[in-house]
Order: C-alpha cells, then sequence, then structure tokens
C-alpha cells in the first residue's frame, strides 16, 4: 500500500511505498517522523486493510478516480483547438470527428484509471490493492463534518482572546 499525504509539520508532500511494513512516516523536507499507530492497517488474508488514517485517525475515507485532472483537462482543451481549426477550414465532418475523439479519449481514461482511497479530513491518499474494497464514494455529509471539526481546531489551536498576557 502507498500513501501520499501533506507533512503535518511543514506541508510538504510525502510519499510512502509499503507502508504495511513501515513503522514511521518521515518527512524528507523537514524531518519530522509521524508515528503509525500499531492498529492502523490490519491483515486479513494477503491483503492489508486500512483502519483509520495513518496521518489524522480518521476513519473515514470515500473512493476517488486517481485521475490527474490536469491531464483530462489538457486533453480538452487540445481538442478543441483542433476542432476549431478544422472549423474554420470548413472541414465539417474532421470538426465533429475530433470532437467525439476527444470524448471517448477522456471517457476511456477515466474508465481505466485505478481508483484511491482519500482521507475526508487531512486529503491523504492510499493506493493499492484492495484499498479501496470497503469504501464508497465522496459523501458531501462527511466531507463538510470533517471540514468543520478542521476550521474548529485551527481556531482552537489559534492564540485565544482570553489567554494570558505574558
Ligand atoms: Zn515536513
Ligand atoms: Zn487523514
Amino acid at each position: 500500500m502507498r500513501i501520499t499525504h501533506a507533512c503535518p509539520a511543514c506541508g510538504a508532500t510525502v510519499a510512502h511505498d509499503a507502508i504495511e511494513s513501515l513503522q514511521v512516516l518521515d518527512c524528507p523536507a523537514c524531518r519530522a517522523t509521524l508515528r503509525i499507530p500499531e492498529d492502523a492497517i490490519v491483515r486479513s488474508g494477503s491483503t492489508p486493510k486500512l483502519r483509520h488514517c495513518l496521518v489524522c485517525r480518521s476513519r473515514e475515507f470515500f473512493v476517488r478516480k486517481d485521475f490527474p485532472q490536469r491531464v483530462g483537462l489538457a486533453i480538452v482543451v487540445v481538442g478543441l483547438a483542433a476542432s476549431c481549426v478544422a472549423w474554420a477550414a470548413h472541414e465539417l465532418v474532421a470538426t465533429f470527428a475530433i470532437l467525439f475523439a476527444t470524448a471517448l479519449l477522456d471517457l476511456l481514461l477515466y474508465l481505466f484509471m485505478p481508483e484511491c482511497l482519500n482521507c475526508y479530513r487531512c486529503n491523504a491518499r492510499y493506493r493499492g490493492d484492495g484499498v479501496t474494497a470497503d469504501f464508497g464514494g465522496f459523501d458531501l455529509e462527511t466531507h463538510e463534518k470533517h471540514r468543520q471539526a478542521v476550521a474548529r481546531a485551527r481556531q482552537l489551536g489559534g492564540p485565544r482572546p482570553d489567554a494570558p498576557a505574558s
């Protein structure tokens, strides 16, 4: 199983392979280490299962396509530009052929892209065989719950107005 997450100390994007055999996640940018809780990953049979997030310990995840949005957008932009050129040259059949091919390519890429698991709270991503098996798709209510919890924690962590002056 692989993880990509933002370092809680410095915010750098950190990636680790084979996390089921690691004890800590260390950040190459700031050298902060994050101890992996022992019960975070359990083995059932041959596939390791994720119990809670290694970074924020949340138990809620959603399944998403591991699709780089920039690639999808680039295909659409190139397809549109090419179809405009064909349109300007009065190549009606070519114009629609290009548009159709663009849409088809996007669809095929989407269908064949692997899925990954995304943590609602800290946006850590998990990839690997069977990692998405026990989880469902994106749920707006759960997302909103975590967003508010994170915002509250940030407020509490900041300087409190009633704190004694030092
Ligand atoms: Zn760091
Ligand atoms: Zn998390």
